[in-house]
């Protein structure tokens, strides 16, 4: 032991017997990672202005998975001018990147997802579903919130970084396709994580939850199956043709048959995306895509093994064949590093709940109220840390999310930040209504704030680095070690959703945000917020 050393435990001895509270919190990063989280705070304060832009810019974009061309251009566009290296069409996917700033170790990366669903166009600040262009695909999830979280987080850290000369490298990434599950293990695969120390996710909620351990989430393959059949007339020779929609309505009912043999925990479903053109055709083509969840690596697995025997068997009985059987997404359960995850906690507990007012609470209400929900308003204070117990308590349903194989493969924690309102149904135009209006630049604020903090404690502490990855290989993975779902053959599905943005992207642009002209993207909209009915006295 060295006399430094040794004096310093002398020291802390004698504190802790005059000084208890005091010592505790004067660890060697004490007074002066206090000091600098006081001044993050102010900074993303300071950046409240960038904090609306980003928001409504991206929300007003409403790009499907593997089309977010405008956002990924936009996003990239602010970092290259704050200084951040981009590389572009990162694992073979467009609009995929990695933005990277400093130098040196720890390197700590910052994720979120960045695409939006189908049909969830929605008016923000409005009490009741107006599309802003009728069908077209809007911000039902969030999505628009946690990348510009994350650029005021690493915006307000690097200005510290730079002025103290603290090394490190921060790296940004978005989840592309989230709604499909289809970029995040081909990001892992192309070793975009090879060099990072430990990755920040963030994922908009409507509170500050943060857990550690197994996420209540499923695993999930997620393919394609297509059938071949052969054309006829379906009137003047039926018994010449070869439906391939047989094929697959044979496999979904052999699939329903199969169900009841089934562990209670799966989750499956199935959509018919070519059921073929026109009913006096016999179709020769026809795909359905099935999402395939269940607990872990083995029973996901056996499932989609299952799946293609059906598929097979629903060939050979209809005549047809099944031409190709393609992953388009796959996810392991998250597992979420508990040491980060404490940091995380403490520091959402320092930042608080964001300052939601009465037109907030109105607008919260009202959507609650529609939404035949109780209408508890916003919440106002941050829940405690949450074991997997209490998280699978607190979880009201079995979802997948592609960041479980990020988690397997670095240090992972998701922060889930309070930018929207409570009982929404997710995955809905009601969860656009609040994305582009102060519920979302406040939470983001707020947000930004504790992930700022969080990645400031990663950069000085050396000893949350190390535990962290103490806890990721000696108790994460100490029996459980990460395989891709997919196959090495597989590849992203870029063409995902091309389609359908073509149909939307023109309408869609006569409403893009456009900041040089309008304050908020509510003012450009021309909604008074919050618009919602009147309240009975
Ligand atoms: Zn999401």
């Amino acid at each position: 032991m060295s006399r430094g050393i040794r004096r310093i435990i002398r020291g802390r001895l004698v504190m802790c017997l005059l000084f208890p509270a005091v010592a505790a919190a004067q660890t060697p990063a004490g007074p002066r990672l206090d000091r600098l989280k006081a001044e993050l705070a102010r900074a993303i304060d300071a950046r409240a202005k960038l904090a609306q832009q980003m928001v409504d810019q991206v929300f007003s974009y409403a790009e499907l998975g593997m089309q977010e061309v405008e956002t990924s251009a936009y996003l990239t566009g602010i970092l290259e001018r704050n200084g951040f290296v981009v590389e572009r069409g990162v694992a073979g996917i467009p609009t995929s990147w990695v933005a990277r700033w400093g130098s040196g170790k720890p390197v700590i990366a910052l994720g979120s997802d960045i695409d939006c669903i189908p049909q969830a166009s929605q008016r923000p600040g409005i009490a009741s579903h107006e599309a802003i262009v009728a069908g077209a695909p809007g911000h039902g999830e969030g999505h628009n919130s946690g990348v510009p979280l994350n650029i005021l987080a690493a915006l307000a850290v690097k200005d510290i970084m730079a002025r103290e000369r603290i090394p490190g490298t921060i790296v940004l990434w978005p989840g592309v396709a989230e709604e499909q599950l289809a970029t995040k293990a081909f990001l892992v695969r192309a070793g975009v994580f090879r060099d990072v120390d430990a990755n920040l996710f963030a994922h908009v909620s409507d509170e500050f939850g943060i857990s550690w351990g197994d996420e209540p989430a499923l695993a999930l393959i997620s393919a394609l199956f297509k059938f071949k059949g052969q054309s006829a007339h379906a009137a003047g020779a039926p018994w010449r043709g070869r439906s391939a929609l047989d094929g697959v309505m044979s496999m979904a009912n052999a699939w329903e048959y199969h169900r009841e043999h089934m562990e209670l925990a799966q989750r499956s479903h199935y959509v018919i995306t070519d059921g073929g053109d026109q009913p006096n055709v016999v179709p020769s083509t026809a795909a359905i895509w099935f999402y395939f969840r269940e607990r872990d690596y083995e029973r996901v697995t056996k499932m989609f093994e299952d799946a293609k025997q059906i598929a097979r068997g629903a060939a050979m009985a209809t005549f047809t064949t099944l031409d190709t059987v393609q992953v388009i997404g796959s996810a392991w359960r998250p597992h979420f590093n508990r040491p980060i995850a404490e940091a995380l906690h403490a520091n959402a507990v320092r930042v608080g709940m964001p300052p939601w007012d009465d037109k907030d609470q109105a607008m919260a209400r009202a959507v609650q109220t529609m939404m035949s929900r109780p209408d508890s308003g916003l919440h106002t204070s941050v829940p405690p840390l949450r074991s997997p117990e209490e998280a699978a308590k607190a979880s009201t349903g079995t979802g997948s999310d592609d960041i479980g194989d990020v988690t397997w493969t670095v240090p992972s924690v998701t922060l889930y930040y309070p930018a929207n309102i409570p009982g929404t149904p997710g995955h809905s135009w009601a969860d656009g209504i609040a994305m582009a209006t102060p519920i979302a630049h406040k939470g983001v604020i707020a947000g930004a704030k504790v992930q700022a903090m969080t990645l400031l404690d990663l950069m000085l502490q050396p000893k949350l680095v190390s535990d962290a990855k103490d806890y990721f290989v000696n108790v994460q993975t100490k029996t459980t070690k990460y395989r891709p779902l997919m196959a090495p053959t597989d590849q992203p599905a870029t063409w995902l959703n091309a389609e359908k943005m073509a149909r939307y992207r023109d309408q869609m642009r006569k409403y893009y945000y456009d900041p040089s002209k309008y304050e908020t993207y509510l003012k450009q909209l021309g909604i008074s917020y919050p618009t919602v009915p009147m309240r009975a006295p």
